[in-house]
């Protein structure tokens, strides 16, 4: 079967919801800690599995030899998620599982949020299990989810410069997991994924004000600056500062992403920033 972890998460229940226009549910298998929140899957046939990360036996008998995987990477920056993520790769080895994908960070960002992501894809290519790196640039979402500050403040802070981004559409990056999982010859692979256009700061500010029809700037702050207000709207210290690092990334043009591999994979155009402007809006 085909099985995703963190199948209730944002990014997981995207890839559900597409698998399940290409292969019947009972082919399905979603991995869970609160079953109560998938009861909507399993009432449409998806078969549920309930294990956590921290908790290694709770993956027996989850997978089963030629199981098609997707590891999606958990969100628990202060419990090690290098070793969380290897006790998935341990029971998927352990199971004879035809593949592991396992979603990443770009190779180009060096920010420290990238480092679970390196530790893992070496625990993925040591395990010997045929893997693919499915390298996600940053979502839309990261910037559209967040939009309640910048229309109290009309501004639009980052610690960017003129720094770009190649985003997409939590969607999107959905599209490419589910071909990677329904397709062929994906084994071994590494998968570059952002979208098709990159955007400044800036520019996201410009389609704000057009599509609000107020005047929403782009002010810049230093990290520095960044990690205090960060902190200020309630973040632990050090991951705000984590988070503020990640735009010293983009202000060097680590979360650019060229060469195509997301449309490639999705089969279509990645979905346009100002679309998912608009669909924020709307919400
Ligand atoms: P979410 O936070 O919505 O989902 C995270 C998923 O991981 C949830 O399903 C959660 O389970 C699961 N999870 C966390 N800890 C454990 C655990 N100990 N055991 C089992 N499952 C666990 O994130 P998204 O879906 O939006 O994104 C997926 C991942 O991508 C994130 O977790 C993060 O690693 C990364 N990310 C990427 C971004 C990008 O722009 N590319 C931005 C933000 C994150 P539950 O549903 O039970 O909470």
């Amino acid at each position: 079967s085909i099985v995703v972890t963190g199948a209730t998460g944002n990014l997981g229940r995207h890839v559900v919801e597409q698998l399940l226009e290409k292969v019947p549910a009972e082919q399905v298998t979603a991995v869970v800690r609160s079953p109560e929140k998938a009861a909507d899957l399993a009432e449409r046939g998806v078969r549920l599995a309930v294990a956590d990360y921290n908790a290694p036996e709770t993956f027996d008998g989850v997978f089963a030899a030629g199981d098609k995987v997707l590891l999606i990477s958990g969100n628990e920056f202060d419990k090690g998620r290098v070793q969380q993520h290897r006790v998935v790769i341990e029971a998927a080895k352990a199971a004879g599982v035809a593949l592991l994908a396992y979603t990443s960070a770009p190779k180009t960002l060096t920010a420290a949020l990238a480092d679970d992501h390196r530790g893992t894809e070496k625990a993925l290519l040591d395990s010997g299990v045929p893997y693919v790196l499915l390298r996600n640039g940053w979502y839309h979402e990261v910037y559209t989810e967040n939009l309640a500050p910048v229309l109290e403040h009309d501004a639009v802070v980052a610690a960017a410069g003129e720094g770009r981004i190649s985003s997409a559409a939590r969607a999107d990056y959905a599209a490419a997991a589910v071909a990677v999982l329904t397709g062929e010859g994906h084994e071994n692979k590494t998968y570059e994924l952002g979208g098709d256009e990159a955007w400044s700061l800036a520019e996201y500010a410009a389609e704000l004000s057009r599509q609000t029809g107020r005047e929403i700037a782009y002010k810049p702050v230093t990290v520095e600056e960044l990690t205090g207000i960060l902190a200020g709207a309630g973040l632990p210290e050090p991951v705000a500062a984590i988070f503020a690092g990640v735009d010293a990334s983009i202000e060097k043009g680590e979360l650019v992403v060229t060469g195509g591999d997301l449309s490639r994979l999705a089969g279509r155009p990645t979905t346009p920033l100002a679309d998912a402007v608009a669909a924020a809006l709307k919400a």
